[in-house]
């Protein structure tokens, strides 16, 4: 169904969902759109190449999302909890 916002099940593996995963958008970097440094990101931890950790401010592992300050460099990434996510 062209609309439905379920996807085939063959892409769950190729996509997976970029899910807790935030970038900073920086619009003079469009090769490293903030898109796919999401994707990367998801692919690194689908295979396992990455993990999930708690906040790096203050250790908690609720709610924690991975944030990206900089497109072009993907896995330079930490792990922040809601309340320390920079806005
Ligand atoms: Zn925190």
């Amino acid at each position: 169904m062209r609309h439905s916002h379920a996807r085939p099940r063959r892409y769950r593996t190729l996509w997976p969902p970029a899910e807790g995963i935030r970038v900073m958008r920086t619009p003079s970097r469009p090769a490293y759109s903030p898109e796919r440094a999401r994707l990367a990101v998801a692919v690194a931890l689908r295979d396992g190449r990455i993990e999930r950790g708690p906040c790096e401010v203050c250790e908690a592992a609720e709610g924690v999302e991975a944030y990206i300050a900089n497109p072009a460099q993907p896995f330079a990434l930490s792990w922040r909890c809601p309340t320390h996510m920079p806005r």
